[in-house]
């Protein structure tokens, strides 16, 4: 299973906002996209204009980061979303959204994607009673996820839901603290996607 391993402030600071990929340090003043607000490299704080083309290709680059995927995943992502009846951009976003890491972020569980995402992997969830260890298993309306058993004892796990105790869920999510467990409503529409994405730009993209 590929995914990005590089150094991820690198990612924010190159799309010049916070993309949330390091859980609490995001929410403090050692965030590198607060400190140094120009892309990185040797030729970061010389970029000035951008084409149309450089907006709609960082909005795709923005929106991979955000959820942590690779060129070619976005692209049968984007593709799904076509073949979709609906807005395509907006069927990318809840596509996106219904991911098992995305959930498990969502829902308090991880303190970032990335995080929830290596949680998935090590098999701490289960989709309707059954682990699932696939970041990229795309939960349905009416899954119920849930943590196991055995590793809601774990002081990770327990660190994890104590920092996310006041964290706002998503209305398409109803999640049960105290069980620790959350039933999809219904999919992700796009007003409840609260990152500010501009969809239509990568609509553009592969229109070309
Ligand atoms: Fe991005 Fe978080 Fe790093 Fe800030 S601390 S640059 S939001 S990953």
């Amino acid at each position: 299973m590929a995914r990005y391993t590089g150094a991820v402030c690198r990612l924010c600071r190159r799309e010049g906002q916070k993309l949330f990929l390091k859980g609490d340090r995001c929410y403090t003043d050692k965030c590198a996209v607060g400190r140094r607000q120009y892309p990185p490299g040797q030729h970061g704080q010389g970029r000035k204009k951008t084409s149309e083309y450089g907006l709609q290709l960082r909005e795709k680059q923005k929106v991979r980061r955000y959820y942590g995927i690779l060129e070619k995943q976005f692209e049968s992502y984007f593709e799904l979303a076509n073949k979709k009846t609906g807005v395509t951009g907006e069927n990318l976003l809840s596509i996106l959204e219904s991911r098992l890491d995305n959930v498990i972020y969502r829902i308090g569980f991880g303190n970032s994607r990335p995080e929830a995402r290596q949680l998935v992997t090590h098999g701490h969830f289960t989709v309707n009673g059954k682990k699932v260890d696939i970041p990229s298993f795309l939960v349905k309306a009416g899954d119920v996820v849930s943590i196991k058993e055995k590793s809601r004892e774990s002081n990770k796990m327990k660190g994890i839901l104590e920092s996310n105790a006041s964290r706002i869920i998503p209305k398409w999510l109803d999640l049960d603290r105290n069980t620790h467990t959350a039933k999809v409503v219904a999919l992700a529409q796009r007003e409840d996607i609260d990152l500010p994405i501009e969809e239509h730009l990568i609509v553009e993209l592969y229109s070309r």
